[in-house]
């Protein structure tokens, strides 16, 4: 049986937890490191916390969250020394979600692409999180496309995030003036509305063949919020991948929208595992 356990996730808007076979709370993020506490006090007994996090994390320590103020960085050494025995683990919210998309089909060998507001991804080959030297691998976002006149977060100005993600995509409503529409909405507006949703969903496309080609996952997962809310788009990125991926790589990959409601939590709890 597993140890008292508590699991928390960990955005720029939400704060979920359970415990190891509680329902779901969700909140608002406020201060999360407060609301943590105060969740794991409210507990007794707890040996392990899992967390997944919404930022890139190194050997228990928080390198970097673009949307999440940090007030202790080196989160688990803060946690384990307030409290004595329990263990606790931190990983990158989507290397999170592969674990669990990895439990959920069974497969060694998956990755998840994820658009919300920036693009990311995560792999796991052969039953272990691709991770690179320093817990950086899967920074798809930040691989060069085209150039454009805006900066992306991390400094540049050519990445597939400023072209598909709800970030990017907010740019270059500024940008060119673009109507409130969403990707779908644009796809039947005016020529530079229809451009950028063209181009959005060529740049998601690009993304998802690079992962299917450079990983020869037996399953990709695809999700986030413009994923979820835009049909037309989704329709349109599915013929692009085919088109753009390497054939017999892409002949393996079976491509699914995400399906699972807490993937981060769930794999939060896999990182006992
Ligand atoms: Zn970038």
């Amino acid at each position: 049986m597993m140890e008292p356990s508590l699991f928390f996730d960990i955005g720029g808007s939400h704060f979920r937890y359970r415990s190891e076979e509680g329902e779901v709370h969700r909140l608002k993020t406020q201060r999360w490191e407060n609301q943590m506490l105060d969740v794991i006090e409210s507990h007794r007994g707890i040996k392990r916390i899992g967390i997944a996090f919404a930022g890139q994390v190194f050997n228990g320590e928080i390198r970097s969250a673009p949307n999440i103020a940090v007030e202790h960085q080196n989160i688990q050494a803060f946690l384990e020394c307030r409290f004595p025995g329990v263990q606790v683990r931190i990983e990158n919210d989507l290397k999170c979600a592969a674990l669990a998309y990895r439990q959920r089909f069974k497969y060694d060998t998956i990755g998840v692409l994820y658009v919300g507001t920036g693009l990311g991804s995560a792999s796991v080959s052969e039953g272990k999180i691709v991770r690179g030297c320093g817990n950086m691998a899967g920074e798809i976002g930040h691989v060069g496309y085209q150039s454009v006149p805006l900066v992306c977060g991390c400094g540049k100005s050519d990445c597939l995030e400023l072209f598909a993600s709800g970030s990017g995509l907010e740019k270059q409503r500024h940008l060119f003036g673009l109507s409130d529409l969403s990707v779908d909405g644009w796809f039947e507006g005016n020529v530079q509305e229809r451009r950028t949703a063209e181009t959005a969903a060529d740049a998601l496309a690009y993304a998802a063949s690079l992962m299917i080609t450079l990983h020869n996952p037996s399953v990709l997962v695809i999700g986030g919020g413009v994923w979820e809310d835009n049909p037309m788009l989704r329709e349109k990125v599915k013929p692009l991948i085919a088109a753009k991926t390497f054939p017999p790589a892409y002949k393996e990959c079976r491509i699914v929208d995400a399906d699972l409601d807490n993937a981060p939590l769930i794999g939060a709890a896999l990182l006992f595992e």
